[in-house]
């Protein structure tokens, strides 16, 4: 008899090459996948806690590889409205925030997405991080996280914008208080807002710094026009050569939306092994179609990211499923290609996609032994998912938030049958209320 902390019992599995594997187990120690078994070895394991998976689907969780949990609290405000959402709400609404308002919104944002079956995130930034990495080692999450960077344009920015020098200590002061919190589930990145609000100055000293510090570069990446267009009349260099000029395109660097890039840019991107964040819906309402096919044919298979609740619940399966169709419609009927974008490459997307992003991809992303053990199971019963002749093809065509049942995190159970394990669900929404009110009444929005 072997000893575990967690044992899923009675359960199928979403093998790493997305395969269902029926009449399975899973063992868990010490935060990681011990085995995978077959279920009658599941005998073999005393466990500390046992889940009965009652024929259900363990996956890994999902990443969430772009988001702003600092604008939480923004939920149903900047949907249907007329330009700038920028200046107009993102920059008086982030700049108003206390350090208790990022508290009680991150803390919302980290049980939104554990209630999604969401198990990490990267968020590009906000103000007062320090209290969102308290809020990521309270809930249990696992994130990458960094301040919002900027320090030039002519927008009012009130906390967010510093000097060249402030960036870039700030980041490192936060790196020094939380880099490996929460028994490692807290990773401090370097951020980029944007480029139209980063000197080339900063943008050289965040490469330099990212890599002595050996830690990840955040950045928002041809989302719109005007960044472009700035980057050619400044530099006289699209984003991405931009980017390559100075040394930041890396394995480090995520870049968040990836909208008007060029087919060169793509391959600038694949050539050094940036990792791309595709944001479906605000890219589809807000920007355009990203080149999804250009990627994948050349071998890139990027994260997926909500980009935050201000205007979408934080929910992949929504996302994955608004890119399938917005990349059929606009990439693949024009040339007749019924296989533009697969429902095995969106899984990874959510999966193993955001996993590399997150400098995690030999810990995290699949159900396999050694790996870190942030799992979910999904209940596959219900009558939008059975019965299925493809179980992975209605995975990813019918499969809800609402359906993941359990959610482990590091080998811990942080929401068990739909419940929060360790955390009062009605009190951290009630406070976020509380804040919500006080901020907008402080903003002015
Ligand atoms: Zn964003």
């Amino acid at each position: 008899m072997q000893a575990c902390d967690l044992l899923i019992k009675n359960c199928s599995i979403l093998t790493p090459d997305f395969q269902i594997r029926e009449n399975c187990f899973v063992a868990v120690s010490g935060g990681r996948i011990t085995q995978v078994g077959d279920g009658a070895e599941a005998e073999a394991w005393q466990a500390h806690e046992v889940i009965d998976g009652e024929g259900n689907l363990v996956m890994p969780g999902f990443v969430d590889g772009h988001t702003h949990t600092c604008q939480q609290l923004l939920r149903g405000r900047t949907a249907d409205e007329y330009p700038m959402i920028w200046t107009r709400f993102l920059v008086p609404f982030e700049s108003s925030l206390s350090p208790q308002d990022v508290r009680a919104s991150a803390r919302l944002h980290c049980i939104e997405m554990i209630k999604a079956g969401i198990t990490s995130f990267a968020d590009a930034g906000g103000v007062h991080m320090d209290q969102v990495a308290e809020a990521v080692v309270e809930t249990g999450m696992r994130a990458a996280i960094c301040p919002s960077t900027m320090d030039t344009g002519n927008v009012v920015c009130g906390e967010m914008k510093h000097s060249t020098e402030d960036c870039i200590r700030l980041t490192e002061e936060l790196h020094k208080g939380y880099q490996g919190a929460g028994e490692g589930r807290v990773d401090i990145w370097f951020g980029i807002r944007q480029l139209m609000t980063c000197s080339k100055e900063l943008i050289e000293k965040i490469v330099e710094k990212a890599e002595e510090l050996d830690t990840g570069i955040h950045m928002h990446l041809c989302e719109h026009k005007d960044e472009v267009s700035y980057c050619l009349q400044n530099y006289g260099l699209r984003p991405a050569e931009f980017m390559e000029s100075v040394g930041g395109l890396s394995p480090r660097l995520l870049t968040a939306h990836n909208v008007l890039l060029t087919e060169k840019d793509i391959t600038l991107l694949a050539k050094w092994g940036a990792h791309p964040i595709i944001c479906p819906m605000a890219n589809f309402i807000n920007h355009g179609f990203p080149k999804i096919p250009s990627f994948l044919e050349r071998g890139v298979v990027p994260g997926i990211g909500c980009d935050g609740a201000s205007h979408i619940a934080l929910d992949l399966f929504t996302q994955v499923r608004a890119l399938k169709a917005g990349t059929m419609a606009f990439w693949g009927l024009p040339v007749f290609d019924p296989v533009a974008i697969p429902n095995q490459t969106l899984l990874e997307m959510m999966t193993m996609g955001g996993a590399r992003a997150l400098r995690h991809e030999d810990d995290l992303g699949a159900v396999e032994e050694g790996r870190k053990a942030d799992l979910i199971v999904l209940d596959v019963h219900g009558p939008h998912m059975s019965p299925s002749q493809r179980p992975v093809n209605t995975l990813v065509s019918s499969g809800n938030s609402h359906d993941v049942l359990h959610t482990i995190i590091d080998g811990k159970v942080v929401m068990k049958n739909r419940q929060l394990v360790n955390l009062d669900e009605k009190e951290i929404i009630a406070k976020a209320g509380e804040h919500m009110e006080a901020v907008i009444a402080r903003s002015g929005i």
